[in-house]
């Protein structure tokens, strides 16, 4: 029973993935992240759609333990989730996507279904308006990938296929283009959807878990200024010749303090430096990191945290609390969300109120 429902399940996903990537064909044309430079010392201009652009991408490495969730803020005020990191990060993840006032994911990116890149994304599914998504199509006969699924299903939203070529249409002069996986294998991590987002003169590259097999195939521009290091800076990537073509500043590495991969380990750490980084962010020693860029100058800052939200809300319970309330002190942290949203939205969520706090107090 249980193996024939899997099997449905894998079933109406290829079925998902094959409708959908009808409409990638057509968007294809319509932002297109350009072709690399003859000329060598063109460096990072390239990359982004040239000429007008106007506004701040803000680009926020959420400290997520062993995993990773980039949040990104578009300069056109749409938004971007690339993973959701375990499930117990998903109150995490969801409080900073609502506390930067965003009740919306325009587009939502699953890299490859390990649960430290797709756990917290059922939650994340149930919380916010869900827009595109995208995901490579590498399967799974995990639980979480297959809750993923459902929810997805029953909320009534379909999945685009993240391959090379594939371009994500965004406003005000940003681009998006997949640059991986160009081809589906065996090994989850070296099927990762690999994203180059530009901005002006700078970009960014989102490597997912993408080993050096996986970075070998890459035969797109990927020169950038920011690199999310795949793999948790791991050895196993950020190869020599990879890192030579995308000839990254700033290295952004999101893994767990103390994690029992040794991650970032020191050899790639070296190839990095070797490559020419000359600064690395750790979110396990910052915290949240956030780049943000006006498509010129570069920003870092660290340690970002929910601020100004007015709601505690249970995400298991499905109840809501004012800040002071007794249940909402005493409520475990991996259940427990921030939120400035109205009542009437949390309530289209199916959030109740605890009917012990006061919500005019
Ligand atoms: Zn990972
Ligand atoms: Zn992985
Ligand atoms: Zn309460």
């Amino acid at each position: 029973m249980i193996r024939r429902t899997l099997i449905f399940l894998l079933a109406s996903m290829l079925i998902l993935l094959g409708a959908c990537g009808l409409k990638n064909e057509n968007a294809n044309n319509s932002s297109a992240v350009s072709e690399p430079a003859k000329d060598s010392s063109q460096t990072s201009a390239e990359v982004s759609q040239v000429g007008e652009h106007s506004g701040e991408l803000k680009v926020h490495f959420l400290d997520v333990g062993q995993g990773d969730s980039i949040f990104i803020e578009l300069p056109d005020g749409k938004c971007m989730l690339i993973d959701a990191s375990e499930r117990e990060f998903a109150c995490g993840i969801i409080s900073a996507i609502d506390c930067l006032g965003y009740n919306k994911i325009d587009y939502l990116v699953a890299t490859h279904p390990h649960s430290d890149h797709i756990g917290g994304m059922q939650r994340v599914v149930e919380n916010f308006e869900i827009g595109e998504i995208y995901m490579p199509e590498a399967i799974s006969d995990t639980k979480t990938f297959i809750s993923l699924l459902e929810t997805i299903e029953s909320k009534g939203l379909s999945i685009n296929v993240a391959k090379s070529g594939v371009n994500i249409p965004l406003g005000n002069g940003a681009a998006a283009k997949f640059v991986a996986p160009v081809s589906i294998v065996d090994d989850l991590n070296n099927c990762s959807a690999v994203l180059h987002l530009g901005f002006g003169n700078r970009s960014f590259l989102f490597m997912g878990d993408a080993e050096i097999p996986e970075e070998d195939t890459i035969t797109d521009n990927i020169d950038c200024d920011v690199l999310k290091v795949g793999h948790h800076g791991s050895k196993t990537s950020s190869g020599e010749a990879f890192l030579n073509k995308a000839t990254p500043e700033i290295a952004v590495i999101s893994c767990g303090e103390g994690n029992e991969y040794g991650h970032p380990h020191d050899v790639a750490l070296m190839r990095l430096k070797y490559a020419g980084v000359k600064e690395f962010y750790r979110t396990d020693l910052s915290g949240t990191v956030t780049v943000a860029t006006d498509g010129e100058k570069l920003t870092v800052s660290e340690g970002l945290t929910p601020s100004g939200y007015k709601w505690v809300l249970n995400i298991s319970t499905k109840k809501l609390h004012t800040a002071t309330c007794k249940s909402a002190i005493d409520m475990k942290e991996e259940n427990k969300a921030y939120s400035k949203r109205g009542l009437d939205e949390l309530q289209a969520l199916g959030y109740t109120l605890c009917g012990s706090c006061d919500p005019e107090e």
